[in-house]
């Protein structure tokens, strides 16, 4: 996939890194990534990936800006209170990158519909705030074979990790959480340079994979404490157990 002059200048700083090069910026414009949840975490993944080059960004979200969602998702302007995260979010990116092609989805990924949704992507990045939805996520994910990047923030805690295939998010979660939305920024409390700085890091991690930059992230769980400003990484073991990719192994 060849990069027009344009492409060459736009993205000629992080071209110059050995670690992308041409060969890899031609791989980030033929991914197709899949956002769910334009919330904290995407409203700082999506400008990272489309600023970066990425080809084809699906934006699936079925919320609409509410005044307590500004003070961390800084891709929406006050006057845009009561409008679809989706579309708003995808105006920003035609504007900020016009070689980006979007589609913006204005609904919430649930079960029936997960499928026909998250099909036909390199990559899908969760930044969803509720288990729910990231274990229907994850299971899709396994179910049609495509890489998972999840991100979670709340308090002063973040966390990162790439599934593929086994383990998966649900071996590391388990299945308490299935039927609840237990936790929510509403309850728990979040600052926007929390869900900036863990989206900013999936975004990286998920540039790193797409063109093949650095180690295979895939099994490892990051862990970020904003208060002592410290990133831990562990290595998850597959629950023997799981309904999810336990048949596979
Ligand atoms: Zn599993």
């Amino acid at each position: 996939m060849s990069l027009t002059d344009e492409e060459l200048t736009r993205y000629s700083r992080q071209l110059v890194l050995p670690q992308i090069g041409g060969q890899g910026q031609q791989r980030l414009k033929a991914a197709s990534v899949c956002v769910v949840g334009a919330g904290g975490i995407g409203c700082a993944v999506i400008p990272a990936l489309a600023g970066a080059g990425i080809g084809r960004l699906t934006i699936i979200d079925g919320d609409a800006v509410d005044l307590s969602n500004l003070h961390r998702q800084p891709l929406y302007r006050s006057r845009e209170i009561g409008e679809p995260k989706a579309a708003l979010a995808a105006q920003f990116v035609r504007r900020f990158n016009p070689f980006v092609e979007l589609r913006p989805v204005e609904q919430r990924v649930e079960p029936g519909k997960a499928d026909a949704l998250l099909s036909g992507h390199d990559l899908i990045l969760d930044g969803t705030d509720n288990f729910a939805t990231r274990l229907l996520v994850s299971d899709t994910a396994i179910h049609l074979g495509i890489p998972l990047l999840s991100a979670a923030a709340a308090q002063f805690q973040g966390q990162v990790a790439l599934w593929r295939g086994r383990p998966c998010y649900r071996c590391f979660v388990g299945e308490a959480f299935d039927a609840d939305d237990c936790d929510n920024c509403a309850e728990l409390g979040v600052l926007g340079a929390l869900t900036g700085t863990v989206g900013n890091f999936a975004a990286l991690l998920a540039i790193r994979v797409l063109a093949g930059a650095g180690d295979d992230p895939a099994g490892k769980l990051h862990l970020f404490d904003g208060l002592r400003g410290e990133w831990r990484t562990i290595r998850l073991p597959a629950d023997p157990r799981c309904k999810a990719c336990g048949s596979e192994s």
